[in-house]
């Protein structure tokens, strides 16, 4: 079966792209000196006095902090001797860092008590580019955050607003990804139509703003393809494509924001596949069981969000 090949061939693609860039789109193809990071500095460690070592409940904060943002794949803990604090880096899989930050006092205490979480519901968002966004992705992103609303029976709530949101989300699009082939095989006298696009991510979330593990700003980018109907009126949506028409990476980059990481479990939401467009657009069937569960994530944010 020519689908399931070239199915097959995406599915592998998707998986190195993964391991080279930690599905981060804007990763910064000169690497700089991140890696010089990872070093340790011997001159700092001379003739001062021993670097202490950090505890468990400080290695935990570091390994679960990057494990909270997005191309944190790789934690690492450094001594800072001026602040005589730790610091946590986080670095993806390529080792380009993403975050580096100071774990304070307050920091660790939060931690012992509970996960990251929102301050305040409703959780508020806005959408900073709604014109290229177009109606159907507007849509798409509201079905996205009732969805959650829904999955956690309304213990989650989110409210639009106009300026200073909890969630900033931008669309952006990506140019030559979409192809379109068509076979002609004269044994069987059927004509094959093939709709693939390009592996790439579908969308990118961080966390921009804590304090201590209280969530309080995180950006969102969803990447459309471009050439498509909510930019020029003719053919399918750039969001609908690879898509099924699901609002799953809506979904898994609003969950994103909540502070999960990615899962193992290909039947999850949080699939750490699941923003690299895992679906070509061919036939009607190839959307059967394209609908993730994200019933997991709404237990434990019934959990977190419940008693507030
Ligand atoms: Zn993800």
């Amino acid at each position: 079966m020519m689908n399931s090949v070239s199915l097959y061939k995406i599915f592998l693609f998707c998986s190195l792209i993964i391991l080279l860039s930690g599905c981060t789109p804007e990763a910064d193809p000169l690497g700089q000196d991140n890696t010089a990071s990872s070093n340790v500095d011997v001159s700092k460690m001379n003739d001062t006095i021993s670097v202490p070592l950090p505890d468990n409940t400080t290695i935990n904060y570091c390994h679960d902090f990057c494990s909270f943002v997005q191309g944190g794949e790789n934690d690492k803990i450094e001594y800072n001797q001026s602040s005589k604090l730790f610091m946590c880096s986080c670095s993806d899989y390529a080792y380009e860092l993403a975050v580096k930050s100071e774990i304070t006092p307050r920091d660790l205490q939060l931690y012992n008590q509970r996960k990251i979480w929102w301050a305040d519901l409703p959780i508020t968002y806005r959408v900073m580019n709604e014109d290229d966004c177009g109606d159907y992705e507007i849509k798409k992103i509201g079905r996205a955050f009732q969805k959650i609303i829904t999955a956690t029976e309304g213990v989650v709530t989110f409210q639009k607003v106009a300026d200073d949101a909890n969630i900033e989300i931008t669309c952006k699009y990506i140019q030559n990804c979409y192809h379109k082939k068509i076979d002609i095989n004269r044994e069987e006298k059927v004509i094959y139509e093939y709709e693939s696009i390009c592996a790439h991510a579908a969308g990118f979330a961080k966390i921009t703003k804590m304090e201590g593990f209280v969530i309080k700003k995180a950006t969102i980018d969803l990447i459309g393809l471009a050439g498509f109907s909510e930019t020029t009126g003719t053919g399918a949506s750039g969001f609908y494509v690879g898509s099924c028409g699901h609002p799953s990476v809506e979904v898994h980059e609003i969950l994103h924001t909540f502070g999960f990481g990615h899962s193992n479990n290909s039947e999850s939401i949080m699939y750490h596949q699941a923003e690299l467009v895992p679906f070509t657009v061919q036939q009607e069937g190839a959307c059967i069981g394209s609908e993730k569960s994200l019933e997991e994530e709404a237990e434990e944010l019934r959990s977190i969000y419940g008693h507030n």
